[in-house]
């Protein structure tokens, strides 16, 4: 599943090949590629133009010349795909969008993944109002989101993944940012300290960043794509699937533990907070 840095280098990709681009012919192959919009793409985007690109966590969007948007979920496996036209021929191809001289193609093998037309609310769609801003936002507030966690009633690990409080945080670097900032999984958020609350969402901050320059680098121009099962980052962990490894800080082996159904991964000397 992708994670915020592989979506950002998504957006990216849109950013630097769809910018100015206008679409025309839509064709959506797949009926659930297309679902939750009230609207028929195939109808309203044609003659639009792309004049920005966004996200929010993992929710990514597509500016449009109307001043609304085009909202693209990849959930589990969706791909952004440019491609010269009519070349494509995955069996997953789901939405193929005529821009000019190239194709946006919308892959997406286990079809959870969707294009949404939608208004934008204050610069941001409403499908994704609800959910507060991500780290790497300026609308983020560092020391306010931490007081808002210390609130929170659940254990850590829930807190950091409740899109509610801060959005984009998946398990992977949940578990990293926990890791980095010695802290318990399984801790309960209102009993923490504010510096701790901090340092966690600081830390989550930082993997993140660390994750995308490894990703930026490895991006091909042409080809704007996240694919989460095969693993697009060379990410280097610390924690998180690391059960049984040593730990790089003090070489106790790591530990996995259920918190609220997920696993977390976690060393059970460093992390005591
Ligand atoms: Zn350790």
């Amino acid at each position: 599943m992708p994670e915020l840095p592989e979506v950002e280098v998504v957006r990216r990709g849109l950013e630097r090949h769809v910018v100015g681009r206008t679409f025309g012919e839509v064709h959506v192959l797949h009926p659930r590629a297309a679902r939750g919009n009230t609207v028929d793409i195939e109808q309203v985007l044609p003659g639009l133009s792309v004049t920005g690109t966004g996200r929010r966590g993992k929710y990514l969007w597509l500016q449009l010349s109307d001043g609304a948007a085009l909202l693209v979920h990849l959930r589990m496996s969706g791909q952004m795909l440019i491609d010269a036209p009519g070349t494509n021929q995955s069996p997953h191809l789901r939405i193929r969008a005529a821009m000019g001289d190239v194709d946006l193609n919308f892959v997406d093998q286990r079809t959870f993944g969707f294009w949404q037309y939608t208004q934008l609310v204050g610069g941001i769609p409403e499908p994704a109002l609800h959910i507060a801003p991500d780290p790497f936002e300026d609308a983020f507030d560092l020391q306010a989101t931490a007081r808002l966690m210390r609130k929170k009633n659940s254990k850590l690990k829930t807190v950091l993944l409740n899109q509610e409080v801060v959005s984009g945080i998946g398990s992977i670097y949940a578990d990293e940012a926990m890791w980095a900032a010695e802290l318990k999984p399984w801790r309960t958020a209102r009993t923490m300290r504010q510096r701790d609350a901090e340092a966690v969402l600081s830390a989550s901050r930082d993997v993140m960043a660390r994750s995308l320059e490894q990703g930026g680098t490895s991006f091909d121009s042409l080809y704007v794509n996240v694919n989460g099962s095969s693993g697009y980052f060379s990410r280097s962990l610390e924690a998180y699937g690391q059960a049984g490894k040593p730990c790089s800080r003090c070489n106790t082996p790591i530990e996995r533990v259920v918190v609220n159904g997920r696993s977390s991964f976690f060393c059970p000397v460093c992390q005591v907070n």
